[in-house]
């Protein structure tokens, strides 16, 4: 037996039942990752020491009978979430040396729960991108096929969760960066509610869009990760002080009578042909298993993708202000102070970071403030608004995570707009706040494998929980390994 390969509840029995060691879990972990990582590179920032210590201390409360969800589990982080000491780059080179002076509230949780931390993934720059490929430090490749992408920005979480590099990962998702790629890594991804999980220590990318969630190998793992990160943070003014349910109650409810909407929208021209025949195929699943189908409108849905450009760039923009050569991480040479900033802006951050301030600077400048930034806000309420009316009819909204199945590394990369075009099915979530998980729902003939999507009301991740989690335990994509 592969320790590496288990789940979070797999792993808690033999831990509880004192059959395994966490220290033999960790060393069964970097086994792994000494053998996949010179191809898939997950992570940025390998953290084999912390992870013994930790590894001490969760066994030494497993011996005082004081194990709790996560003791002895190993856990990769994105690194775009702040861990004490412990290098935080955000895949850019303007944060090649910066080792936060705090630690995340996300990350605080996990070691409550007495995780292990893995390392720290690698991620398009500051979690800008769809591919990974955007890294200032190194692309990551997709455990399926290295030809390809593992999605992004929270690529080398996907990656090392599908290559068992880990047990399980955060990722973070402003567009839809969780679920993406655990679309194209073939595990669940879930994005909760936007105000689920504290952003405190989470590196700002579009704040009023960030959001951090689990990636794992199956769905009641993730109703675990979700249990330890949940709930109000007073260091986070935009977490929601209300109550956290236990979702691992969610986990095995029945779906009979339950209404779910296939938005018209999102079966469009332009949809891989075996993404849209596996979607439709899980539909007739869910319809089998008693929950109703009902075919709904979303009519906003073709302007998701400019909006999100306008904000979050503007949102970006105004965040990514604080690189200044003064405060953090990298610091160039100028000839005065304002050349010192410029220096350090023009080395520090990559081609599509400097894009995307662009673009945001120009939208709020005076005068075109109204015509974009303004506009754009009016279209996301309307957008927020066709979610609160098809919720009035139907109790989630079953979807494809992407168009397509992984790309090729390169294929998107000289095209901004092709990759923006790939976030289509994921971006208006955020933009409503609303929470959405990612499974998988089938492999193409090429062995890829493709995400069903299962959005849900504000703060009701538990009928999403329920409803992928009936979807799972009556198919078996979940239990297919990429053979690396
Ligand atoms: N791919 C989208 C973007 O490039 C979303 C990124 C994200 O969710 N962090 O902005």
């Amino acid at each position: 037996m592969k320790l590496n390969e288990l789940t979070i509840s797999e792993l808690r029995r033999f831990l509880d039942n004192r059959e395994i060691k966490p220290q033999e879990v960790v060393d069964d972990i970097y086994k792994r990752v000494d053998g996949v990582e010179d191809n898939v590179r997950s992570f940025i920032t390998i953290t084999k020491k912390e992870a013994y210590e930790m590894a001490a201390d969760a066994e030494q409360a497993i011996l005082e009978n004081k194990g709790s969800l996560l003791t002895g589990i190993p856990v990769a982080v994105k690194d775009n979430m702040c861990t004490k000491d412990i290098l935080t780059t955000c895949a850019s080179k303007i944060l090649h040396n910066f080792k936060p002076p705090y630690e995340s509230t996300v990350t605080t949780r996990l070691k409550e729960q007495g995780y292990i931390l893995t390392g720290k993934t690698n991620l398009d720059e500051f979690a800008m991108g769809s591919s990974t490929e955007n890294s200032g430090f190194h692309i990551t490749r997709n455990p399926w096929d290295l030809d390809c992408v593992p999605g992004g920005s929270s690529g080398g979480s996907a990656a090392a969760v599908a290559a068992d590099e880990c047990v399980a990962a955060l990722g973070s998702d402003t567009g839809g960066s969780i679920r993406q790629p655990a679309a194209f890594c073939g595990v669940v991804g879930l994005k909760p509610t936007y105000g689920r999980v504290s952003r405190y220590g989470l590196v700002a990318f579009a704040s009023s869009l960030d959001q951090i969630g689990p990636i794992t190998k199956n769905v009641s793992d993730a109703a675990i990760m979700l249990n330890v990160i949940a709930g109000h943070d007073p260091l986070d003014s935009t977490s929601a002080p209300i109550n956290v349910p236990d979702f691992a109650q969610a986990l095995g409810q029945e779906i009979k009578g339950l209404k779910i909407g296939i938005p018209k929208e999102y079966f469009i021209e332009g949809i891989d042909r075996e993404v849209e025949d596996f979607v439709r195929l899980a539909i007739k699943k869910l319809e089998s298993l008693g929950a109703i189908p009902i075919e709904v409108s979303l009519p906003h849905t073709g302007y998701a993708v400019a909006t999100y450009y306008i904000l979050a760039t503007s949102e970006a923009s105004s965040n990514l202000a604080r690189y200044d050569g003064v405060k953090y991480g990298l610091r160039a040479n100028g000839k005065d102070l304002l050349d010192m900033y410029m220096q350090t802006r023009s080395e520090g951050f990559g081609a599509e970071v400097k894009r995307r301030i662009m673009l945001g600077t120009y939208a709020l400048s005076s005068g075109y403030y109204d015509a974009y930034y303004k506009k754009g806000q009016q279209v996301r309420t309307l957008i927020k608004q066709d979610f609160d009316n098809v919720f009035n009819d139907v109790d989630v909204i079953v979807t494809p995570t992407s168009p397509t199945p992984a790309f090729r590394v390169g294929e998107k990369a000289a095209d901004p707009l092709q990759m923006y075009l790939s976030d289509i099915f994921t971006i208006s979530v955020n933009l409503a706040g609303i929470p959405a998980i990612s499974i998988p729902c089938g492999f193409t003939k090429d062995n890829l494998p493709m995400g069903l999507q299962i959005m849900g009301r504000h703060f009701d991740e538990e009928s999403i929980f329920k409803t992928a989690y009936a979807y799972e335990q009556s198919t078996e994509w979940h239990l297919r390994r990429p053979s690396l």
